[in-house]
This record gives C-alpha cells, structure tokens and sequence, in this order.
C-alpha cells in the first residue's frame, strides 16, 4: 500500500479532489476495482495487485482469466455480464474462492453496474471484502453448536434457545416431540406464552425463579414444573438453563437450556412416596403399640420399684425416701423430730417353711394390713423385706417421738401377737421392735435406719416380742457382728474350721459305734466360738457347702485308719440338702479318700424337710441310692409328723437332748421319749438319744428301749487324735471281748 502523506489542516486545504480519492482507495484494505464491460480492468486498488503478488500497472486492461484460474475466473465472468447486462447489482455477495496459488478464502462482494451521463451502463465498480476468519468462526460455532445438540436431543433432552433481547427462540425436535409439538408448527417463543402452558400451581414459583435468572444473578439454574402437553395432560419437566449472554447491565440476553421429561420418575416418586407413608404408617402403629407396651412396662416397673407386689405398701427405697424427706424438712415444719421404727417378725420364718409360701404370705398380708390400721395417717408404713416393716413416726405438737413411737411400738406388739387364721388354721407370730429418734441418734435416713436396726436386734436378743430405743453400745455390738462375719469367712477359706469328733454309742453293749463330725473354730483372738454362732454366718455367706465339704474330707483322711465298723455322722445344713450336687459331691470326696459309703451318715434336721417335701424326698433317695445313710437329727423340736417318718426312709431317727434332759423333771418328757422309741422300732428304725449327761438318764432310756445314745456322759467332742486314741481303744476292747 502506498505511504500517505500526513496531511496537516493546511496542506489538506490545497491538495487536489483527485488526490484525496485516490489517496482514499489507495488505503483501504478492501478489493476496489473498476471493469469494463468486458470485464477488463480499468482501474484498481494496490489491495488486488498485492493479493495477486502483482503491481496495480500490470493489472490495467487484464481479465480474470489473465489472473485466477478458470473455473473462478468463469464464475466473475458471467456474474459481472449479467450485473453489465441487468443493470442489477450483487450486493455483499458471499463467495468461496480458490485462488491460483491454492489459497482459500470468503469474499463478501458487492458489484455495481457503472453507467456515463446517458445513463448507458459503461462497466462496472467491485467491492470485496476478506470474510474468511468470520467465516471460519461462524462455521466452527455451527459445528460446535450442532454437536453439542445432537448430544443432548440424542440422550432425550429439549434443546432451547432463547434471545431475549429480540424475543426470538429455537426449539429442538425432542423439545417439541416432548410437548407433542409438531417440527413445522410455529412456537410462540414469549414468556407468557410458555406461563401459559404451565401448571397453575407451580407458574408462581417459576415467575419468581426465572425472574431471578433472567437479572443474571444465578450462572446457572434447574427448575422442577408442570408443563401442559398439547394433549392437555401435563409432564414433568426438569429445565436447566445457562445464561451464554449478558446485556451492559448485567441482565441476561441468552440462555440456552436444556429440558428432561421427568414424568416417569415422578411417577415412581410418588408411588415410592405412598409406598414409604404405607410402611411409615405400619411403623407408626406398631410404634405406638409398642410405646403402649412400654409405658405399661414403665408403670408397672415403676410401681414394682415403688411398691412391694405382696402388700402394696412402698418398699425400703420409697421408705428411705420418704424418712430423707422428713429428716430435711422437719426443721422448717417446725416439728420437733421423728422416730424411725422396724418391725421384724419372730417365729415367721418356720410358719413359711411347715405351712408354705402362700400361708406366709397371707400372714404378711394381714399385719401389712394391721399396722396401716394402728398408724396414724402421717405416718407411713413400708415392707423392707422379708418378714421386716419400716414405720416413719412423726410427732404431733405436745408430745416427744419417743413417747409416740413407744406408744405404737406396745401396740404393735400387742395386734402382732394375735392369731392370723390361714384357711382353717391359725398361727401365731410375735414382733421385735428398734426405735430410733431423729436428730439424736441421727439426722439422715441412713443412720437412723442403721440405728433402728441395731435396736431391733437388741430386741431380738433380749428375748424377742418387745421394743428397744438404740443405744449408743448397740453400734459397737453391729460392728463387731460385722467384723465376725468377715473373720467366719476367712476361717472357711483358711480352712480354720476343723472337726471334732463326739462318739455315738450302742447302749446296751456300752460299745463305740461311731462319731458325730462337729464344726469346731478357735477364734484368732476371741478364743472358741460355738457353732450356733458361726454356722448361721456360714449359711448366710453361702459358703456351708465348702465347710462341709472340707470337714468331711478330713474327716475321711482322720478315719481312715479306725477301725471298719466305726461311722462317720455328718451334719448337713437344711440349705445344702436342696443342693442336686450334694450325692455327687459326697460321693466323690469318699471316693477320693477311699472311704466306704456305708461309713457315713448324715444329720438332716427335720426343717429342711418340710419346706418342700418332694425335693428332700429325691435328694434323700438319691443319697441313699449311693449307699450313705440318713438320720433324722433334733426330732421332736420340729415339725415333722408321722408322715414324715413313714414317707420319707430315714435310716435313724434322733430325739433331740431337750427331752432327755428334761426327763428327769418332767415325766411327760419322759413319756414321749418312750413313745417315740417304740414308734421308731415299730417303723423298724433305731433310735439314737442326745445330750445323755448322766447315768440316770442312760439307764432310763435304756429302760425305755433305746438302743444308741450320744452326750456328755461318753464324751463331749473331741480332736481327731483323741478320737483315733478312743476308736482304737474301742477295737482293743471289742477284740479283747
Ligand atoms: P447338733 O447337730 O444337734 O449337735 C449336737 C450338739 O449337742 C453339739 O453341739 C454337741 O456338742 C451337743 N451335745 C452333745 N452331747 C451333749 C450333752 O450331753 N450335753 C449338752 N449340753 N450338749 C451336748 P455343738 O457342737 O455346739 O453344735 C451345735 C449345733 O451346731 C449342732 O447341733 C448342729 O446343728 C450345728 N453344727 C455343729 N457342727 C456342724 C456342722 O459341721 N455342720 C452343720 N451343718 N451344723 C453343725
Ligand atoms: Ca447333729
Ligand atoms: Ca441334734
């Protein structure tokens, strides 16, 4: 392109019209040309001759044939004759040409018929311009654009085009197909128009989310709506819009979208849904039930937590409750202070065991029901176990705790000791009284009932059926109980506990037939301590069966060497029969220490029959299934009956030393140890006598037909080596005899 000169205002002013022009086409970039009518150059712009690789000069008088290759050179031919011969121009005219030296390119060309002053068409004027970079965009947009639709209308989805700046949309095929629109048929692409179209519930919603979308606050958006089908039911759509170009202002000048028929899967939704509330419904119902269920539970666990089920009166933890409450508030009340009483039944425990569980509770029952009638409305009465009752007293103005709780306690005493009829029977129990005052012997509910309890054991000891007030000594007395407990316990598993050995005789011969096996403990620092004291700590901490067991083994090893016809007795405990291990265990230990079966008997007092018959009557058979024996210990203190004597197969029976010490006083004593010989050896069983102190008393039993005895007139019991030194004594004699 030629330099053109920088004109200055001035400069401008003098030069030439025909310099000004052609320093005009000179500089544009544009192809500018003037032909002839056939088609010969006349004039053109250096823009041609460059493209050419020529000079303008050489161009003058050429034609397209001089220059491009035939084929194109053809095509400006016959366009330019018919714009020379028609008169009509071609304007912006899109052409794609191959020029001579291979290159490509779009044209927009305009050309104009050039007529002389007559008006006669003389040649023509061309324009053209270089479009190719605009061409080449538009059609990779095309392409890009046609892609991207058969994508999305392949996988199912509407394609739309909206412009909103004209108003103008495209809808694709499945758009359309989706609305049961037809391809050829006219859409009306306005919003109202497709508001129209939507569900009446959902426009709102969709006037405020597009409204948000169009001002271009959101990059991208997918609204959920009903659109009407042009068969009048409506689908679902789910519609995800882009916003691809924006106005100065921010807001949104196209979007183009994409919409899903989600009919199907709202359908299934829906059903899902029912189908979830059906399940959720059922749930609900069996949690209700069950919620029902468990507020009974709670109610009733409540209640059982609250209440003792055989009485109805509150239990120990709704009393301890109830007695804190007291103890705290007294003082505010203004009440002087309040006693805390327990009440513990004597002579309960064998009704429950001869006349059975129901019988025992029916006494429970009834002075359950005797003590509400003599307490005053305050105060409040609990079950704390057993055959034990807890009473809160709480004293009126006017008059001490004391004085109301000793009031009570003597007519409790009094209404307890009367008769309680079980069915036909009645029976008789009595009431051992504590008494502690609050805030003297205490001031929270732990302590007085501590207290309380110590007193009744006071009372129990002292002879049972009365009340005692707790005394400060009675602490030392509980917790001396306390460490006893704790030193039985260690004596057992220390095996401290040894046997003693007291002989049993054959009266009649004056001859050693065997010995009773006796618990014998030396306390570490209190010296002896009787078995009525420890065996019943024994039993409570449930370790009867291990002294048993180690007794008799040691028993055993002691024996061993006596001579054959010497039996062993052992003592077992009224808990322990009922133990289904008992045969085995014995058996076992005999075994191990090579000790005949036939050598032993055991001592089974007659209340761990009673309590329940069928279950003493298999572990006696199963015992004697093994070859042990059986005696009847203590018989005539108890309970039992002739039936017992008949039923149950006792291989001896022992009358109880009670008897046999009272015979000497008391004749009836004496009359009913001789009955019960001759029943005995009617029955075919022998009879052994206990606690035979004096000559008397042997010759006396004797008299009266007894056959074995025991007691201190033959000897009290002895260790195991004064036991060895009598039994082979015993042999000596018996060889020498
Ligand atoms: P029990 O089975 O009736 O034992 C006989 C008790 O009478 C023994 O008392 C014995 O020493 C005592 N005794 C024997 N002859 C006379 C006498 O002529 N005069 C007097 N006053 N007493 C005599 P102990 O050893 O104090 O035993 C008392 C109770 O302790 C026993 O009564 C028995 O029930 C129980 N016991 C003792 N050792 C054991 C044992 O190893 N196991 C079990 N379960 N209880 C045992
Ligand atoms: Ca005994
Ligand atoms: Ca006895």
């Amino acid at each position: 392109m030629p330099e053109i000169d920088l004109l200055t205002t001035s400069t401008l002013g003098r030069a030439s019209p025909e310099y000004l022009l052609r320093a005009l086409v000179d500089s544009v970039p544009d192809y500018l040309f003037v032909k002839d009518t056939k088609s010969r150059f006349v004039v053109a712009n250096p823009a041609v001759a460059e493209d050419l690789g020529l000079m303008v000069s050489d161009l003058i008088g050429k034609t397209d044939f001089d220059l491009h290759p035939r084929k194109l050179a053809e095509k400006f031919f016959a366009d330019e004759q018919a714009v020379v011969e028609s008169g009509k121009p071609i304007i912006d005219m899109e052409e794609f040409v191959v020029t001579r030296s291979g290159q490509t390119k779009w044209l927009a060309t305009s050309k104009l018929p050039l007529r002389n002053a007559g008006g006669e068409i003389t040649g023509l004027v061309g324009v053209c311009r270089d479009i190719t970079a605009r061409k080449l965009a538009e059609q990779a947009l095309a392409e890009s654009e046609s892609r991207w639709n058969f994508a999305l209308e392949g996988a199912g989805q509407g394609v739309w085009d909206h412009n909103l700046r004209n108003g103008t949309a495209y809808f694709s095929a499945t758009w359309r197909k989706m609305r049961g629109i037809g391809l050829d048929e006219p859409v009306d692409p306005s919003r109202e128009a497709w508001l129209e179209r939507v569900h009446p519930d959902d426009r709102m919603r969709l006037i405020a989310e597009t409204n948000q979308q169009n001002s271009g606050e959101l990059s991208q958006n997918a609204f959920e709506y009903r659109e009407r089908h042009r068969d009048g039911h409506y689908i679902w759509i789910l519609s995800r819009g882009r916003p691809v170009e924006f106005n100065p202002d921010g807001s949104v000048a196209r979007i183009i979208g994409t919409d899903t028929d989600i009919s199907g899967l709202k359908i299934a939704e829906a059903r899902a849904a029912e189908e979830k509330e059906e399940v959720y419904r059922k749930h609900l119902a069996a949690l209700e039930k069950a919620h029902e269920a468990t507020e009974a539970a709670h109610r009733l666990a409540e209640s059982l937590a609250r209440h003792d089920p055989l009485t109805g009166l509150p239990n120990r933890r709704v009393f301890a409750e109830t007695l804190d409450r007291v103890v705290k508030t007294a003082p505010r009340r203004g009440a002087a202070s309040c006693a805390v009483m327990i009440v513990d039944l004597d002579r309960f425990k064998p009704i429950n065991d001869i006349n059975g569980h129901a019988a025992g509770d029916t006494v429970l029952r009834e002075i359950a029901a005797r003590l509400g009638l003599l307490t005053r409305c305050g105060d409040t009465v609990a079950r704390l176990g057993g055959d034990e009752f807890g009473i809160v007293v709480e004293a009126t103005a006017g008059e001490s705790p004391a004085e109301a709780a000793s009031a009570l306690a003597m007519r409790i005493i009094e209404s307890v000791g009367r008769p309680v009829s079980i069915g036909d029977r009645s029976v008789e129990v009595g009431a051992s009284i504590g008494i502690a005052i609050c805030p003297d012997d205490g001031s929270d509910a732990e302590t007085l009932l501590r207290a309380a309890d110590m007193a009744m054991y006071r009372a129990k000891d002292e002879g049972r059926g009365a009340f005692r007030f707790f005394a400060q000594d009675m602490e030392n007395a509980l917790r001396e109980r306390i460490t006893l407990e704790q030193d039985v316990r260690q004596a057992v598993l220390e095996r401290a506990i040894e046997p003693y050995y007291q002989p049993l005789m054959l009266l009649t011969e004056n001859r050693l037939v065997g010995f009773e096996i006796l618990a014998r403990w030396t306390h570490p620092t209190r010296g002896k301590i009787g078995p009525d004291v420890f065996i019943p700590i024994v039993e409570k901490l449930g370790l009867i069966a291990d002294m048993t067991y180690d007794l008799l083994r040691r028993a055993c090893r002691d024996a061993k060497h006596w001579s054959s016809d010497i039996t062993l007795s052992l003592n077992i405990s009224p808990l322990h029969l009922c133990d289904p291990m008992l045969p085995v265990k014995l058996l076992g230990i005999l075994s191990e220490a090579d000790f005949p079966p036939g050598r032993l008997e055991i001592e089974v007092t007659e209340t761990s029959l009673i309590a329940d018959v069928d279950v003493a009557r298999a572990a006696l058979v199963a015992i004697q299934g093994v070859g042990i024996k059986i005696a009847l210990d203590d018989f005539g203190t108890g309970y039992s009956s002739l039936y017992n004597l008949s039923e149950l197969h006792f291989d001896k029976i022992k009358i109880d030393r009670s008897f046999i010490s009272s015979m000497q006083s008391n004749p009836g004593s004496a009359k009913i140890v001789g009955s019960v010989i001759s029943l005995a050896n009617s029955l075919g069983l022998p009879v052994i006598a206990e606690g035979i102190e004096e000559w008397q008393e042997l010759q006396e039993i004797i008299r009266r037909g007894g056959e074995y005895g025991q007691g201190y007139y033959f000897g009290k019991a002895m260790p195991a080596v004064e036991a060895s030194e009598m039994a082979r004594g015993a042999n000596s004699k018996l060889k020498r005899a």
